[in-house]
């Protein structure tokens, strides 16, 4: 990356500027409004010896530690400490922000983070996904997407990367996320979403989980906030010097249970609570209380997250254990 000024459309911010606005951009015929900040340091080194990092937040909207964090992000970090350049776009999917949507984003009923690298004629997701993926996620050397629990979902924090079969881009991601000092790394393939298509486009990148159910308390946003700082550090993008190591448990498979049935879910786990293979995990019972399905255990494990709503819909996820 050697070009000076930091741009996307026809956003830019000089070497040593900070720039916040709103982009406008054509979806489905109407104008769709993504706010972000172009962060372009000026520290010791030059920006043209730093790195790209890009920072993306609500992706699914209701996923509030995430967004917290990526605001903190964009209002607090100042060009003039910087070495390289951030992109910080801390609520991609806006009308699912401001619809407290869960999951999907309003426009289509789509989830956003299934449709990567989007389709330029495709829904309204997709199209999102396309502008989003070609001119902020491809400038990325380096890419981080914070997510959490859903409104309906608890989880114990846990950062994803995804093996892409290019041996660079896999080992800077899985390193990325060692430093990133989140305990439970997941190893996963999840079809459409940000982290797995940057990383096919040779982008390393992660998935960073916490927080859930609505609520992003100080330590939620901090995981995330933390995380941010400490790959920064890690990059020489910040001042502070290499991180200490954090101890680490690498989970290689990414179990999801989901409901057959639409009725209502009863689970019998919490997360962060180690399960046994053949170990019952909760039921889906009808309105008398027959019950519907068990929920079995595929593997020894720990669960990862919960839906703890007690509505469930058929094909919905009810939990996932990491293994
Ligand atoms: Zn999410």
């Amino acid at each position: 990356m050697s070009n000076e000024v930091l741009k996307v459309g026809a956003l830019s911010a000089g070497p040593g500027e900070k720039r916040y606005d709103v982009k406008e951009f054509p979806v489905q015929g109407q104008s769709y409004r993504l706010p972000m900040w172009l962060i372009n340091g000026s520290r010791a080194g030059g920006n043209a010896d730093g790195p790209t990092l890009v920072v993306t937040g609500g992706v699914h909207a209701a996923e509030y530690a995430s967004i917290a964090a990526a605001l903190d992000l964009g209002r607090s970090l100042d060009p003039q400490d910087l070495r390289g350049r951030v992109i910080v776009v801390p609520v991609m999917n806006m009308p699912a922000f401001t619809a407290r949507s869960i999951y999907v984003c309003p426009l289509d009923g789509r989830n956003l983070n299934r449709v990567f690298p989007g389709d330029a004629r495709g829904t309204a997701s997709e199209q999102i996904a396309d502008w989003v993926f070609r001119n902020v996620i491809s400038q990325a050397d380096y890419y981080v997407d914070l997510h959490g629990g859903d409104l309906i979902e608890a989880l114990v924090p846990f950062t994803i990367f995804f093996r892409s079969g290019n041996d660079r881009v896999d080992r800077v991601s899985l390193e990325m996320a060692k430093i990133f000092g989140i305990h439970f790394l997941v190893c996963s393939e999840t079809p459409g979403s940000t982290f797995c298509a940057a990383s096919r486009a040779g982008i390393p990148s992660i998935l960073a989980e916490s927080g859930g159910q609505g609520i992003w308390t100080p330590e939620d946003v901090a995981m995330h906030t933390n995380g941010l700082k400490r790959l920064m550090r890690h990059l020489d993008m910040i001042p502070g010097g290499a991180p200490e190591p954090m101890s680490f448990t690498l989970l290689e498979r990414f179990l999801w249970l989901r409901s057959e049935h639409a009725g209502f879910w009863y689970p019998a786990v919490a997360v962060n609570e180690a399960v046994k293979a053949g170990q019952n995990l909760g039921c889906v019972k009808d309105c008398e209380g027959r019950v519907l399905q068990t929920a079995v255990s595929p593997s020894d494990g720990v669960v990862l997250f919960i839906v703890t709503s007690l509505a469930i819909n058929e094909a919905d996820p009810l939990l996932a254990v990491g293994a």
